[in-house]
């Protein structure tokens, strides 16, 4: 009996010792840039000794080499846009077959305004040289010719996707390519997200790559995450920010993240599938906010080509929310969001 009450008091002392030693997580910080963007990262974890936020950035830069790049010839993306026209067609991961069928039902929603088989249209514009740099007089706008034949060469439509029980298979007609840059972010933070679950030290985390940001867990003084609203006219500073309670995916598409100036007009990345210029669609920026970094990549890009009605209708057909800014500098935003978004003072 005697024995019992000495466990007991041992047991409720150890309780309270430690009780009292509760951890604040530390934060850690990092820049660093991969998939051709910047990946910023704030960290809070109980314990220093991992790097979390540099096996982050390998997963970025695996992700990348792996499976997404168009130009890399490690990447899967690389291997069967090379198939197009191949009878054979080319086995794909499960990874790779997961994220198209996404894509293309969201095609279909969005009534074609998404499609990640413009590459060729893409390629025509060169936007990929726009990051690079471009010398003075470099930039030429395609002809309605030349966008008319890189356009005959795009649409999902005309992608065949086989999922069955040994493994799935793409085909690709002649000439087509997928480019995967309006999800490759969104997707990097599905990734993310997995990561971060499976290390229990890691109590919060605010992870952006690119448009894309993904928060995660809680703050340790317990406000929300904030998340800003560039202006996309001074993309320096907010218009706003969206402040968020544990895990979410917001992603951004705007005119002022890639373009180009000629003549007094903005030609920008996000294009519109259905004639293969720069969308003109009213908006100069559209942010998503929903569970999956995957969706809200796509609908950001999406929703910018509808407009803001039409993108207002995707969003909700989703359940995403989603904010509006237009040519005028005015914003508008779904029911959802207005809970979400505190406007700058
Ligand atoms: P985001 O910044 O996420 O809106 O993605 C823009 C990128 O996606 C561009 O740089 C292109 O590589 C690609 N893209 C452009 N327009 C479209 C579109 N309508 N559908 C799918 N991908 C697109
Ligand atoms: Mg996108």
């Amino acid at each position: 009996m005697k024995r019992f009450f000495y466990m007991a008091v041992m047991f409720g002392l150890c309780a309270v010792l430690c009780g009292c030693k509760a951890v604040t997580p530390q934060r850690v910080q990092s820049v660093d840039t991969a998939m051709g963007t910047v990946i910023q990262q704030n960290i809070f974890q109980v314990s220093g000794d991992t790097d979390h936020a540099g096996e982050i950035m390998d997963l970025i830069r695996s992700l990348e080499e792996d499976l997404l790049s168009r130009r890399l010839a490690t990447s899967e993306v690389y291997a069967v846009n090379r198939s197009a026209g191949s009878p054979e067609g080319q086995n794909i991961s499960e990874e790779l077959a997961g994220m198209l069928e996404q894509c293309l039902e969201i095609t279909e929603r969005s009534e074609g305004a998404f499609d990640v088989t413009l590459g060729p249209v893409i390629r025509l514009w060169d936007i990929d040289g726009w990051a690079a740099g471009l010398e003075e007089g470099e930039f030429q706008i395609p002809s309605e010719d030349e966008l008319a034949r890189a356009l005959a060469l795009c649409g999902s439509r005309k992608v065949r996707l086989e999922q069955g029980e040994n493994g799935s298979k793409l085909y690709l007609e002649e000439g087509m390519e997928l480019d995967l840059g309006a999800v490759g972010k969104g997707l990097a933070l599905t990734e993310i997200l997995a990561y971060l679950k499976e290390h229990n030290m890691i109590s919060g985390a605010v992870i952006s790559v690119g448009g894309s940001v993904l928060t995660y867990g809680d703050k340790p003084d317990g406000t929300g995450w904030r998340v800003g609203v560039a202006d996309p006219r001074a993309p320096a500073t907010n218009l706003g920010v969206i402040v968020l309670e544990g895990q979410w995916c917001v992603s951004t598409s705007g005119d002022y993240e890639r373009y180009v100036e000629a003549g007094g007009i903005r030609y920008h990345h996000i294009l519109d599938p259905a004639d293969g210029y720069p969308a003109d669609s009213g908006l100069c920026s559209v942010t998503v906010v929903t569970k999956d970094g995957l969706l809200s990549d796509a609908l950001s890009t999406a929703c910018f080509v509808l407009g803001r009605e039409k993108g207002m209708e995707l969003a909700e057909l989703y359940g995403a929310e989603a904010l509006f800014v237009t040519d005028d500098g005015s914003i508008s935003m779904t029911p959802g969001m207005e809970g979400m978004f505190q406007a700058a003072q």
